[in-house]
């Protein structure tokens, strides 16, 4: 994508989830889009931050911190989201770098966050993730152990679990993913829910979607 097309491409999308959230009578403060910047050129996410942008997505702690621990002092409004695979080893420059973390999706990383969180002295908010299709290679905790992973997270190492976050199967209509994470979420009292990416987030704000997460449909094609 060129340049010029990014704002447009960002006026696009919030025109989108505007329109959406009036169909479904939702306030549109209460979605938040997050502009995944992973693997796309530094150009294009200057190009972003000039057209005002301020919340960003990223999968790898490394190269997240590469190109925005400089750029935090020139935006100090900037949000980031972590929205890739946490490793324990990383979980320090994770809670330093990162406002949220979406991707919560085991005990030994829940443990690590919380730890770093309290030396830290920093509140980072976390989503956990949920295999939503219980699938055996996908990360992500069973929707059969989640009310006890919530209660393991909330009472016994105090991490602050605002809500859920699911990557549907491919193969599957992404709709009753979006539906079943919404009935989990209530049914854990957590108001949160981190759905949706470039080919259905519309989709994911009529089931609830607080959090999108939009990375082709405002920066192009990766890499
Ligand atoms: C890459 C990625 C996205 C963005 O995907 P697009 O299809 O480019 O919008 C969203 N969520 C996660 C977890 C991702 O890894």
């Amino acid at each position: 994508m060129e340049l010029p097309h990014i704002s447009k491409a960002f006026t696009q999308a919030k025109m989108r989830i505007n329109r959406v959230a009036q169909e479904c009578n939702r306030p549109v403060e209460k979605i938040t889009l997050i502009a995944v910047s992973k693997k796309q050129k530094e150009d294009r996410v200057d190009a972003s931050l000039a057209a005002g942008h301020r919340v960003f997505g990223e999968n790898r702690v490394q190269e997240a911190q590469k190109r925005w621990s400089s750029r935090r002092y020139n935006y100090p409004d900037l949000r980031l989201h972590l929205i890739g695979p946490l490793q324990s080893n990383k979980a320090a420059d994770a809670v330093r770098l990162f406002d949220v973390i979406h991707t919560i999706d085991r005990p030994k990383i829940a443990v690590a966050v919380a730890r770093e969180a309290a030396q830290q002295n920093k509140y980072i908010q976390c989503f956990i993730q949920v295999n939503t299709g219980d699938e055996p290679q996908k990360s992500g905790i069973s929707p059969y152990e989640l009310s006890s992973f919530v209660d393991f997270c909330r009472k016994e190492i105090g991490l602050l679990i605002i809500g859920l976050m699911c990557i549907p199967p491919i193969d599957e209509e992404a709709a009753i993913h979006f539906g079943f994470l919404n009935t989990l979420a209530s049914r854990n009292n957590l108001t949160g829910l981190s759905m949706g990416m470039s080919g259905d987030y519309e989709e994911a704000i009529r089931f609830g979607a607080t959090h999108i997460r939009v990375g082709s449909a405002l920066f192009g094609s990766r890499g």
